[in-house]
């Protein structure tokens, strides 16, 4: 089977034949990493070795922390803001899908949300920065890199007004291309696309950053508990983590971060070139500047899909072992996720299917 979900999503076969290897005797304790307790010298090093290895695979300076929490995106989504907002009550926010317009209606409950572009019907762009509206008295500067349910990503990195920081929700492309960790102020991703098991959140926070939050700040989202407690103020996700520090040392073993962007331009590539080449047939409505190299949405027949096309090509799919291909059911149609553990032989897999369905059914 290829899976080509959106998220929980395909982890590298190598790290789950690792876990399986371990599952009853994880590194010569005689039990399982999910029965041993967080305050153990064995966990401590799966933990502090999965941080020592994000901290060299993404360049993070000194005077950022990295904190593992819980809750997911949408845990980050109110962390953010209690963290930061209350530093001027006020914070803009890039909206250009679904996520960063969540995490927009989230914030609200905490502070003042300036939204910097105009609302729009269909989320198919990134508009350059020299539009937006924003404020340089924010508290910070909000954007999703990769908005997965429409495919939208960002094709710069945005640079705030003067001194305001720039927090990016990188949850379904972390760890896919280089990033220049100090032009952020935040970055959080959840695991479960391109890095991990679902549960486990990483957060790289710059430290003149911590300790800002507001009053009513629940503890486990609260980024200056977690630092001092060094990610274990209460027990944390730790089947995730030792699976997560296991797909670093995967990353590390294939070409780092650079080999991991290789990969992703080469597969996405593939794909786009096939929906370009097929005279409409398929069919992506994203600007092709900002076309997400992690998650491909098209339409089959037409703009707007042809519902028996598109359930006979996902039927196709299934037959052939290719699943979870189904689109986000708010925009519809086909989503090809390529996150890094999806192999371009695998993602050929898919070309191939696509080339032989537009034969049979192009007009
Ligand atoms: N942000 C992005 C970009 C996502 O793709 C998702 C989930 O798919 C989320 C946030 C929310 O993550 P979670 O389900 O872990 O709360």
């Amino acid at each position: 089977v290829i899976n080509f979900a959106a998220g929980p999503a395909k982890l590298p076969e190598e790290v789950l034949r690792d876990v399986q290897k371990n599952l009853l005797d994880c590194n010569g304790s005689g039990i399982s990493v999910m029965e041993m307790s967080h305050r153990s010298s064995n966990y401590a090093k799966i933990q502090e070795t999965a941080i020592a290895d994000l901290r060299a695979l993404l360049n993070i300076p000194s005077n950022y922390k990295v904190l593992l929490m819980q809750g997911g995106g949408t845990g980050q989504f109110a962390a953010v803001a209690f963290n930061l907002i209350g530093r001027s009550g006020s914070a803009d926010y890039v909206i250009t899908g679904s996520w960063s317009s969540k995490a927009a209606k989230e914030a609200a409950q905490y502070g003042k949300v300036n939204a910097v572009l105009p609302k729009v019907s269909k989320y198919v762009e990134v508009p350059r920065q020299s539009t937006w509206q924003t404020d340089p008295k924010a508290s910070y500067i909000y954007y999703c890199d990769n908005e997965t349910v429409e495919g939208v990503e960002f094709d710069f990195v945005p640079v705030p007004p003067t001194g305001v920081p720039l927090v990016c929700d990188m949850s379904s492309n972390f760890l896919s291309r280089p990033i220049d960790v100090t032009k952020f102020g935040v970055i959080f991703a959840g695991a479960q696309k391109n890095i991990g098991p679902a549960g486990t959140t990483v957060i790289i926070v710059r430290d003149d950053l911590i300790g800002q939050h507001l009053k009513t700040t629940p503890s486990i989202l609260n980024f200056e508990l977690m630092d001092k407690n060094s990610s274990l103020l209460n027990t944390p996700p730790t089947f995730g983590i030792y699976v997560m520090g296991l797909v670093f040392q995967w990353i590390k073993r294939n070409g780092g971060i650079e080999g991991m962007a290789e990969r992703s331009r080469a597969k996405s590539q593939l794909i786009y070139n096939i929906i370009d080449q097929s005279n409409g047939f398929y069919y992506c409505p994203v600007e092709r500047n900002v076309r997400s190299r992690m998650n491909v949405p098209f339409r089959i027949g037409s703009a707007t899909g042809n519902d028996a096309l598109e359930k006979e090509f996902l039927a196709k799919a299934e037959a052939e072992g290719m699943i979870q291909l189904k689109g986000h059911r708010s925009v519809g149609g086909i989503r090809a996720s390529l996150y890094n553990a999806i192999t371009l032989p695998e993602t050929q897999q898919l070309a191939k299917l696509m080339l032989a369905f537009y034969e049979n059914n192009k007009n």
